[in-house]
C-alpha cells in the first residue's frame, strides 16, 4: 500500500469525495471545484469555498470569510501562506513538489501531481462503491496496482 499515505496526507481542505445528493463520485474540476459524475451536483472543498466567497466580497477579513464559509481561520491562514510562497522569476529558490520532487512555484504539489492525486481519490471512491455492490472481493490487489502505476507515471 505504499504511496497511498502520501495521497491521504494531501487532503487538508476537506475534499468532497462522495456526492451528498446521490452518493456518486465527486470529480475534480480545478480551483477547489468538484462535480458529481452521476447527477452533476457541484460542491467545493475549503479552498473553493473561501476562494468563491473572497471573490464575491472584496476586502473581507479572515474572520468574516471564516464565519461565512464555515472554514477554520487556521485553514485559511494555511491557504494564504501557500500562495504567499510563490517565488519570483529568476529566483534560485524553488519549492519542491511533495509527491514527485519537481520544482514548483506555489502550493505543495505540482499541477500534474494534483491532477493525478484527484484521479486517485476518484478511483478509490469508485472502487469502494464497486466493492460495496459486489460484496468483499479482491479489490485490495487492484488498489496496490493503481498506486504502482501512479508512481511510474510520475518519475
Ligand atoms: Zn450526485
Ligand atoms: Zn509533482
Amino acid at each position: 500500500m505504499s504511496g497511498i499515505k502520501d495521497f491521504v496526507d494531501l487532503d487538508v481542505y476537506n475534499r468532497p469525495v462522495e456526492c451528498p445528493k446521490c452518493g456518486g463520485v465527486m470529480v475534480f474540476k480545478g480551483c477547489g471545484e468538484y462535480r458529481c459524475e452521476k447527477c452533476k451536483y457541484v460542491d467545493y472543498d475549503d479552498y473553493g469555498k473561501v476562494r468563491n466567497y473572497v471573490e464575491g466580497h472584496a476586502g473581507v477579513t479572515m474572520a468574516q470569510a471564516s464565519d461565512a464559509t464555515g472554514v477554520k481561520q487556521k485553514t485559511i491562514r494555511t491557504m494564504l501562506k501557500e500562495s504567499r510562497l510563490e517565488v519570483a522569476d529568476g529566483s534560485t529558490v524553488f519549492l519542491k513538489c511533495e509527491m514527485c520532487g519537481a520544482s514548483i512555484r506555489s502550493g505543495r504539489v505540482c499541477s500534474k501531481c494534483e491532477v493525478s492525486y484527484n484521479k486517485m481519490v476518484e478511483d478509490r471512491a469508485r472502487k469502494k462503491q464497486a466493492k460495496m455492490m459486489a460484496g468483499f472481493g479482491m479489490e485490495r490487489g487492484n488498489i496496490d496496482e493503481g498506486a504502482k502505476r501512479f508512481k511510474r507515471d510520475n518519475i
